[in-house]
């Protein structure tokens, strides 16, 4: 029988006598109330209209003063008792009419959801909204079908190689530095030991902002800033961009990306340079990998050298990569000048360091094997995700 039904008869009509009879009676009607309220929020609503529609026909169901359900219950079930039963009916149906305070209009707008996929994107008043009308109905919501999926990114292959080499730098104890891609004169050149007559300084190689200013030609002004602010000891390594007037090419851009590495400390040798450099190639090439060292010149480092690891491609054997030599050049590297030492506020007498310098959009091009740096800088996702 429906609640309906049961409620235009009276309760003698309904053989409902004694007080356990009239608790589960009105059990029954609370419990079909709050479940018809359940499926109405469970359901929601696709806007704002429905929701007003579906909240206005549940509470007239069961609140409207001639015809909903709590008024037959009123007129039938509690008027119309055995004087006997009269006190338990009334107990039960004021309980009843505390728990239909839920059925009130305010009490449903809030409880009954908008259906997400009926709700146009905030902002956006001119965008149609996703529900598609289908057959003067809304489109149900289909939960078999698969969901929005969003394409996660990846890291850009130069920062992959330069998280690498700074993972081995990190685990040796060195700290990430870092400085600002626009340098004053003094930081990038003069204090870097590089004299004024030096080609480097030239219009020609470097982009000048104005006559004190310019972009960094690499990462080196960082390790006078370093020097200053922190002293002596120092173990840092100092990734970042940096710019140079090269014309694009396969192997040339005017933006590019070094790694730069510093050690200061008391009794600091080219040993340790030596062994810190090594350990750093087996590490980034593979454990085979042999390095040799030959001396070249650097402004700011005295002596100064190259190192050269054995072909990562054959070796060592000779191939296209090593160009049949065996060998492939890696970085530049040095005992820091004592002048650069002082120009960072450092005693050469008590201390002394080693750098180096590296590139690592090259280190990337060898480790995926690329033949043209520019295409790390085209962000073509095609090529791009293939890393
Ligand atoms: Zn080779």
């Amino acid at each position: 029988m429906s609640i309906e039904s049961k409620v235009a008869k009276t309760l003698a009509e309904l053989g409902i006598e004694n007080g356990d009879a009239i608790v589960s009676a009105f059990a029954e009607v609370n419990n079909a109330m709050q479940a018809e309220r359940a499926r109405a929020i469970a359901s929601g609503a696709i806007d704002e209209p429905a929701r007003l529609m579906a909240a206005k026909r549940l509470r007239d169901r069961w609140l409207a003063r001639k015809s909903g359900i709590l008024n037959a219950i009123d007129e039938n079930w509690l008027k119309q008792a055995a004087r006997d039963i009269k006190p338990a009916v009334g107990r039960e149906f004021n309980r009843l009419r505390q728990a239909a305070a839920v059925m009130e209009m305010d009490e449903l707008l809030a409880a009954i959801p908008l259906r997400a996929s009926a709700t146009p994107p905030a902002g956006g008043k001119n965008v149609a909204p996703v529900q598609v009308a289908w057959g003067g109905r809304a489109r149900p919501t289909d939960l078999t079908l698969p969901g929005n999926r969003r394409e996660l990114g990846s890291l850009h292959p130069v920062t992959q190689v330069q998280r690498e080499i700074e993972e081995i730098f990190l685990g040796l104890g060195f700290r990430i530095e870092t400085g600002p891609e626009i340098e004053s004169v003094y930081y990038n050149f003069d204090a870097l030991n590089i004299p004024e007559s030096h080609p480097s300084r030239d219009d020609w190689d470097t982009l000048y902002i104005d006559p004190q200013t310019v972009l960094r030609t690499h990462t080196s002004p960082v390790q006078i800033r370093a020097m200053e602010k922190y002293g002596a000891p120092l173990y840092i390594i100092i990734p970042g961009k940096c710019y140079r007037r090269d014309n694009p090419d396969s192997t040339h851009s005017p933006m590019f990306h070094q790694i730069e590495g510093l050690a200061v400390d008391a009794h600091i040798s080219f040993a340790d340079l030596k062994g810190t450099l090594d350990y750093f190639a087996k590490r980034f090439f593979g454990e085979k990998t042999r390095t040799r060292f030959s001396p070249t010149y650097f402004p700011f480092t005295e002596p100064s050298g190259q190192m050269d690891v054995s072909c990562f491609a054959c070796g060592g054997k000779g191939c296209g990569v090593c160009k049949q030599g065996g060998w492939v050049e890696v970085m530049g590297c040095g005992m820091v000048h004592p002048e650069v030492l002082r120009h960072g506020g450092l005693d050469p007498d008590s201390v002394s360091g080693w750098a180096f310098g590296l590139g690592v959009d090259r280190f990337a091009l060898a480790k995926f094997g690329v033949n043209d740096i520019q295409l790390f800088f085209q962000n073509d996702v095609r090529f791009l995700e293939q890393f």
